[in-house]
């Protein structure tokens, strides 16, 4: 039996009436929510009352079984990619969103080179978090509009594959994904369970990696409710009979050094290519450790120094090359990624405010900066400027001396930059007494790799 308040309308009937019951705090039927989310997919349902819709699910909350519905719909407003054709292990890998947040990039082609299939439905920028789509369309001439039977041609011959959801793949997700950034009603734990597994459930993967973040960059702010997120999305896994991995992970301070697209492209080659150590290695590293593990029983320890080796061979780079060869854009990227790659006309320096030692980093601050500088969206059709951003180099802990250079901005403009540059400082706090660094996995989800 149905809960005596769910609401059951047949068909469409007036989607007003699935607004106002989510509003009402009343919980919708599956079919009451899939029309209402198909109907959207299909530009039936006006954006105005999906966006009414969103805020009311954002107040409100969805219960387990409307997240469920949600994501189902979602998966369903399109075809799905079973990969069947794929001959080796297949991994996808997600992050719920940071700041600096390059690991797909480095992820895919590592995973690749370890003899993975990795086949990756990715997002754009979403609120003040970097999209990998976004970072891979600084490279000119690279298509993220794959069709099914392109990505999983090129995941068998290359090995990877980084694709956007499109009119064949969770066309919903596509749609609700750039209202949700338009309409402040991203950091909702259902919806963006719901965003995230309905592009993992449509690829047929062998293993589903998540890389749920916590902190001041993330939409979760605290490990606590990343770990919610993150059962949340185990739970919409293991409901669909697939296996998932979550790992709680830090994102109080930006991952890497790179806020902005090109900027973000350019540091991936970097540690693709062995040249860069840091988090975010370490954290590639992890997934790929943890893929290995999962998928062909290497033992941790085996499968990290085997990760390792691939960057430091270069041959993830390699593999990086041809991916992007195979979508479009000039793999010579890896080599020198600057003559390639657009550069913003203005880089002003940003300087150590004070003596002492780096203590706290408002990463959402720091990516809205790199959205006021046009690394990101603030409106739904708003073009992207691949080369503008932020390179923060100074990591919670680190000793700074005063007028030192901890990083710079890179702006269209003198005026643009200045600006950046004092919210870049706002954005800081300084201590006058060593700070711990923060640990970089907060733990998995079920319990499992360390
Ligand atoms: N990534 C997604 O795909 N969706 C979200 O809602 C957040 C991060």
């Amino acid at each position: 039996m149905p809960p005596r308040d769910m609401v059951n309308r047949p068909g469409l009937g007036d989607p007003r009436d699935v607004v106002a019951d989510k509003r009402d705090g009343r919980e919708l039927s599956p079919d009451a929510l899939r029309t209402f989310v198909l109907g959207y997919a299909r530009g039936e349902v006006p954006d105005y009352l999906a966006a009414a819709w969103l805020m009311a699910a954002y107040l409100n909350g969805l219960s387990p079984r409307e997240t469920a519905a949600l994501t189902r719909a979602m998966v369903e407003s399109g075809t799905t990619l079973p990969l069947s054709g794929v001959s080796r292990p297949k991994v996808d890998k997600h992050s719920t969103g940071g700041v600096s947040d390059g690991v797909t990039l480095v992820f895919a082609p590592l995973a690749a080179s370890l003899g993975l299939a990795v086949a990756k439905l990715s997002g754009r920028g979403l609120g003040h978090t970097g999209g990998t789509l976004d970072k891979l369309e600084s490279i000119p001439g690279l298509r993220t509009d794959l069709t099914p039977g392109e990505i999983e041609r090129q995941v068998e011959e290359v090995g990877c594959a980084v694709a956007g959801q499109s009119t064949d793949l969770v066309p919903a997700d596509g749609a609700l994904y750039a209202l949700r950034d338009a309409t402040a009603t991203v950091d909702s734990i259902p919806l963006i369970a719901a965003s995230v597994m309905s592009k993992k459930l449509a690829v047929g993967t062998d293993l589903i990696l998540l890389d749920v973040k916590a902190g001041s960059g993330a939409f979760m702010k605290t490990p606590e409710a990343a770990g919610e997120l993150a059962s949340l999305c185990v739970r919409l896994a293991t409901d669909w009979d697939r296996p998932a991995l979550a790992a709680v992970t830090d994102m109080s301070q930006p991952l890497g050094t790179a806020i902005g697209n090109a900027l973000d492209v350019a540091e991936s080659v970097r540690v693709l290519s062995g040249d860069e150590a840091g988090p975010l290695r370490d954290l590639a590293v992890l997934f790929a450790a943890a893929a290995l593990g999962a998928l062909a029983g290497v033992e941790e320890a085996d499968a990290r120094s085997r990760a390792g080796a691939a960057l430091d061979s270069g041959s993830a780079a390699e593999r990086f090359a041809r991916m992007v060869e195979a979508q479009g854009g000039d793999p010579r990227v890896i080599e020198d990624p600057w003559a390639i790659l657009p550069r913003a006309p203005v880089r002003t320096d940003i300087r150590s405010p004070e003596d002492g030692w780096l203590a706290a980093v408002d990463g959402e601050a720091l990516g809205r900066t790199g959205v006021f500088l046009g690394a990101g969206r603030r409106r739904k059709d708003d073009p992207i400027d691949p080369a503008v951003g932020i390179v923060f180099r100074a990591k919670i802990g680190d000793r700074l001396t005063r007028g030192d250079p901890i990083g710079e901005v890179h702006a269209r403009d003198e005026d643009a930059a200045t600006v950046a540059v004092e919210r870049s400082l706002r954005a800081l706090s300084v201590a006058g007494q060593p700070v711990a660094p923060p640990p970089l996995l907060h733990g998995w989800y079920p319990a499992g790799p360390s």
